[in-house]
C-alpha cells in the first residue's frame, strides 16, 4: 500500500447494514451508507446518538455485530484496524511531544519503510498544504491549538490514505480557530481529493464542512442528504430542530386539503405544509416547525398566527433576535428589522409554504 499521489485513489465506502450492540442495548442500528470517492460526509446528531461508535467501527477499534465495510470493493471489516489505512483525526490529537513537527509528520511514513527522499517530498508537500512549512522544526508544545490540530491532520493525510476518519477534531478550539479551522479543513480535503467521514455534533460545522450529512438519532438513521435537502426538507422535527427550525410547536390539526394544513390551539391558529411520510388529520396533534426568521411581526391587514409579548430581545447587527410568549404560553423566537423592546406586544404572522407540518408519529419514530 502507499506510493500512490494524493487523489488517485478511489475511496468509494459501501457500508451495508452496519450495527454495534453493547450487550443488550444496540448503540448502532443497522446502517447503510455509499460515500463516492471525494465525498465529504457528516455524522451528526446529539450526544449518545451512536456517532463515535460507528466511526470506531470503520476505524475498527470496536467490532460490528452485524454489516460489512466495503472500501474500493475490498471488505474491510475483516481487516485488522492498522491494516486498514484509514487516516484518523480525533479529538485528542496526542502528537509526540518529544518530536518536532517535522518528524511526528513523517513518523508513519518511516514505520512504513517509505525511503528517505520521498518522506522529505511527502512530508513538505503537506505542510505546505495544512500551512506549517514555517513551523517544521518546532515542537508541538511551542505551536498553538490550532497549529497542533493541523499537524494531526498532516500526520494522518501523509500517509494518503483512502479514507480519513474524523471525530470532532475542532473541539477543544475555541471558537474562533474552530471557524478558522473549518475553512482549512474543507480546503485539505478538496487539496488532497480525500473521501472524509466527520464526526460533529454541531449542525453549523456540519453544514458548512459536509457535501451530504447523516443525521443520526438514538442510534438509527433519521436523514440523509445534502445541506439544502435537510434544511428545506428536513424528514421529522428532530431533523428540523438540527437545521434550525428552531419553534417547534405542538397543535391540533383543524382541518386538511392536500398539503395545505390548518392548525389551531387557543390564541394560536395557523395555515401550514404537511411534510414527511404520515398525513395529517383532523383533530390529531401535530408538530409545526418554523425557523425564527421565518416568524415575521404582521402587517395591519394580514392574517396573524398569534399574539405575543416580547420577553427576550438580543441585538445582532441589523437584527433583532426576539423571544416572545404567546397568549398561551408557547415560546416562540424570531427575527426581526423593526424595533422591539421587551413588553412589547407583538401580532405574528408565518407564510404557510414557510411552516412545516409533521404529522403526529413521524415525530416518534426512534422511541
Ligand atoms: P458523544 O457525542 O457524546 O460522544 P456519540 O453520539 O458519539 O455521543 P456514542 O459514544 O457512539 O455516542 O454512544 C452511543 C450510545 O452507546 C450511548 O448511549 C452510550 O452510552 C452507549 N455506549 C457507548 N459505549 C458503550 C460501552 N462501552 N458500553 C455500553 N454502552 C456504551
Amino acid at each position: 500500500a502507499g506510493g500512490d499521489r494524493p487523489g488517485s485513489q478511489l475511496g468509494e465506502l459501501r457500508l451495508h447494514g452496519i450495527s454495534r450492540a453493547y450487550g443488550a442495548y444496540t448503540a448502532l442500528h443497522p446502517l447503510d451508507l455509499t460515500v463516492t470517492g471525494g465525498e465529504f460526509v457528516a455524522l451528526l446528531g446529539p450526544s449518545g446518538c451512536g456517532k463515535t461508535t460507528a466511526l470506531n467501527c470503520l476505524a475498527g477499534l470496536l467490532p460490528l455485530t452485524a454489516g460489512e465495510i466495503v472500501l474500493d470493493g475490498r471488505r474491510m471489516d475483516t481487516v485488522p484496524p492498522e491494516k486498514r489505512g484509514f487516516g484518523m483525526v480525533f479529538q485528542n490529537y496526542a502528537l509526540f511531544p518529544h518530536l518536532t513537527v517535522r518528524a511526528n509528520v513523517a513518523f508513519g511514513l518511516k514505520m512504513r519503510g517509505v525511503g528517505k527522499a520521498e518522506t522529505t517530498r511527502r512530508v513538505d508537500d503537506v505542510l505546505r498544504v495544512v500551512r506549517l512549512s514555517e513551523q517544521a522544526h518546532k515542537h508541538p508544545g511551542q505551536l498553538s491549538g490550532g497549529q497542533q490540530q493541523r499537524v494531526a491532520i498532516a500526520r494522518a493525510i501523509v500517509m494518503e490514505p483512502p479514507l480519513v476518519l474524523m471525530d470532532e477534531p475542532l473541539s477543544n478550539l475555541d471558537a474562533a480557530l474552530r471557524l478558522e479551522m473549518r475553512s482549512e479543513i474543507r480546503r485539505i480535503h478538496q487539496e488532497f481529493g480525500l473521501t472524509t467521514l466527520y464526526v460533529t455534533h454541531d449542525q453549523e460545522e456540519a453544514l458548512s464542512l459536509a457535501d451530504r450529512l447523516v443525521v443520526l438519532e438514538a442510534g438509527r438513521v433519521s436523514q440523509i442528504g445534502t445541506p439544502a435537502e435537510l434544511y428545506e426538507h428536513p424528514a421529522d422535527p428532530h431533523v428540523a430542530a438540527f437545521m434550525g427550525y428552531r419553534n417547534l410547536l405542538a397543535l391540533d390539526v383543524v382541518s386538511v386539503q392536500g398539503a395545505r394544513t390548518v392548525l389551531g390551539r387557543r390564541g394560536v391558529r395557523l395555515v401550514g405544509t404537511a411534510v414527511g411520510g404520515a398525513k395529517a388529520t383532523p383533530g390529531q396533534e401535530a408538530t409545526v416547525a418554523i425557523r425564527p426568521e421565518d416568524v415575521r411581526i404582521a402587517e395591519q391587514d394580514e392574517p396573524q398566527v398569534a399574539r405575543a409579548v416580547a420577553e427576550i430581545v438580543e441585538y445582532h447587527g441589523r437584527v433583532l433576535h426576539v423571544e416572545a410568549v404567546t397568549s398561551d404560553g408557547d415560546r416562540v423566537h424570531l427575527r426581526t428589522g423593526r424595533e422591539v423592546r421587551p413588553g412589547d406586544a407583538l401580532a405574528l404572522a408565518v407564510d404557510a409554504e414557510r411552516a412545516l407540518v409533521f404529522a403526529a408519529g413521524a415525530a416518534a419514530d426512534g422511541a
